[in-house]
């Protein structure tokens, strides 16, 4: 593909943004090439600067299970936005929101605003600790929570896609709190509790892991989780800040029939634009300031252009865009699995609702240890032929794709018959 306006600008960016991004997978350093620059985004279509067009599976890494600029969401974010930008003061629409985002989540009673993912789950893990008075937490491998100190150890997402265990920056005693154990694997977990039970503050998880690669739980493994956290005053934190409202309104947990005593939320709660949360059991709740001694504030927190975006995207979650996204995600599991399977490529295709990965990797994914087994050079080649057959797949082995309610069966079919060339 010559997008030579792509080109430019990533050169004009790498001049004065670490890498030309301000995401590090978005460089595409694991497919090779540069990254499509974007001007705009319509439905489950991107176009790039150059006037190109792809199908969208990256959906703005999650946010976009409508579409994009879903004209009802871009209304509601107009009206807000000639309202004022920010107050720093309480508004009803963030009660409202507030109430929107309760009715989804019987586990939350109350929950508090942010601006990221990365806020929610390194707030959640603050009144964890402040909580339990406990300081250590519990994660999974090739699990990602955001980039906090104490959650970039063993994580996914960019980590993963670019073969870093653990960032640099991050205390060694800061590390030292957080221990790892591989995902799905109970009696790991079971052995840990018995070990240093009284001293874990939250076991912290992806329902379904997303970062890296769809990974889905064993039968069981969450529901351990719960109880060996309940079993020893340990609290369970749901990272739904991918799963929430994509595997169903009520996210993993409702598609599961659980409930954790925390939640994070962001992505789809907030419409695309920079909103998150973190909540659960009130009495847990209640440690946060002003009514207790766990600190957590934020300057742009329940920004009321946001939170119009995000009651938009929440009242539309109608279960019509449920069966539609589950619909296009086994025709596209089917189609890859097919296509692969008739390309004679060892490959893997794992989904859960509208999370979809196709792993080069001829065995199923279920922990880190095995996701990174994956052929990640014939990932990237695939990619790239993907790429140039108009279809905007996550630039890595290691991040799941996303399907929208905007996108058509004839997406799909074009979708796989490009599969089944780039395999080939
Ligand atoms: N948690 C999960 C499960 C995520 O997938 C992400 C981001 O991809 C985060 C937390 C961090 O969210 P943010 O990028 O909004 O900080």
């Amino acid at each position: 593909m010559s997008d030579t306006i792509s080109q430019a600008l990533f050169e004009r960016a790498r001049a004065v943004i670490p890498g030309g991004v301000n995401s590090p997978v978005r460089a595409f350093r694991a497919v090779g090439g540069n990254p499509v620059f974007i001007a705009r985004a319509k439905g489950a279509r991107v176009f790039g600067e150059d006037g190109s067009e792809y199908v969208d599976y990256v959906g703005s890494w999650g946010p976009a299970l409508l579409g994009h600029a879903h004209p009802d969401v871009i209304r509601a974010v107009q009206e807000a936005a000639e309202g004022g930008l920010s107050f720093g003061a309480p508004t009803s629409r963030e009660v409202r929101f507030a109430e929107a985002v309760r009715a989804l989540y019987p586990g939350i009673e109350k929950l508090r605003c942010v601006s990221s993912g990365t806020e929610a789950t390194m707030s959640a893990i603050r009144v964890a600790r402040g909580f339990t008075r406990r300081d250590v937490i519990v994660k999974f491998e090739g699990c990602y929570h955001g980039h906090a100190d104490h959650l970039l150890v063993k994580a996914g997402s960019g980590l993963a896609t670019f073969g870093v265990p653990d960032s640099g920056g991050v205390p060694e005693g800061t590390a030292k709190t957080t221990l790892t154990l591989a995902f799905n694997d109970i009696p790991a977990l079971e052995a840990l509790f018995a070990a240093r039970g009284g001293e874990i503050a939250a076991v912290i998880v992806e329902p379904v892991v997303g970062n890296m690669g769809c990974v889905p739980p064993e039968p069981g493994f969450l529901e351990a989780i719960i109880a060996l956290c309940r079993k020893h005053g340990a609290l369970s934190i749901f990272d739904e800040v991918m799963t929430g409202c994509r595997l169903a309104r009520g996210g993993a947990q409702e598609r599961y029939g659980l409930r954790a005593d925390l939640t994070t939320l962001g992505k789809i709660i907030g419409g695309g634009m920079p909103l998150a949360a973190y909540g659960g059991r009130e009495d847990v709740m209640n440690v946060v300031a002003p009514l207790g001694p766990v600190y957590q504030a934020g300057t742009l927190s329940g920004n009321p252009v946001a939170v119009a975006a995000g009651l938009a995207t929440i009242e539309r979650l109608v279960p019509e865009v449920y069966e539609k996204v589950e619909r296009l995600g086994a025709a596209l599991e089917a189609g890859f699995k097919d296509a692969a399977a008739k390309a004679g490529v060892p490959a893997t295709v794992q989904r859960v609702g509208s999370m979809i990965t196709l792993f080069f990797n001829d065995k199923p994914v279920r922990s880190w240890a095995e996701a990174s087994q994956s052929d990640t050079k014939r990932f990237a080649t695939w990619h790239a032929g993907m790429l140039s057959r108009g279809i905007y797949w996550p630039p890595s082995q290691y991040e799941a794709a996303f399907l929208s309610a905007a996108h058509t069966d004839e997406d799909i079919t074009r979708t796989v018959e490009a599969a089944r060339a780039s395999l080939s």
